[in-house]
């Protein structure tokens, strides 16, 4: 059995697909039998979605001041 602060570790890894399968299966079963870190790892997620909602507007705005730069450097 994995302590808290691990299955805090594993889910913050696995949010950004870097947990292995064995590691994913412990905090699995860790979350079984504890219930703070399966709210830990539900809120984790909800951030996660929102962060990369977030992430996609900045991107796109950078991408079109990339876009810009490179028409005006053609013309
Ligand atoms: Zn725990």
């Amino acid at each position: 059995m994995i302590s808290c602060d691990e299955a805090a570790v594993i889910s913050n890894k696995s949010q950004y697909k870097e947990a292995s399968l064995s590691e994913k299966f412990k905090l699995k079963l860790h979350i079984l039998f504890c219930g703070t870190c399966a709210v830990f790892s539900k809120k984790n997620k909800q951030l996660t979605s929102l962060m990369a909602k977030a992430k996609l507007c900045v991107m796109s705005d950078l991408d079109k001041k990339v876009l810009k730069q490179t028409i005006e450097e053609q013309l």
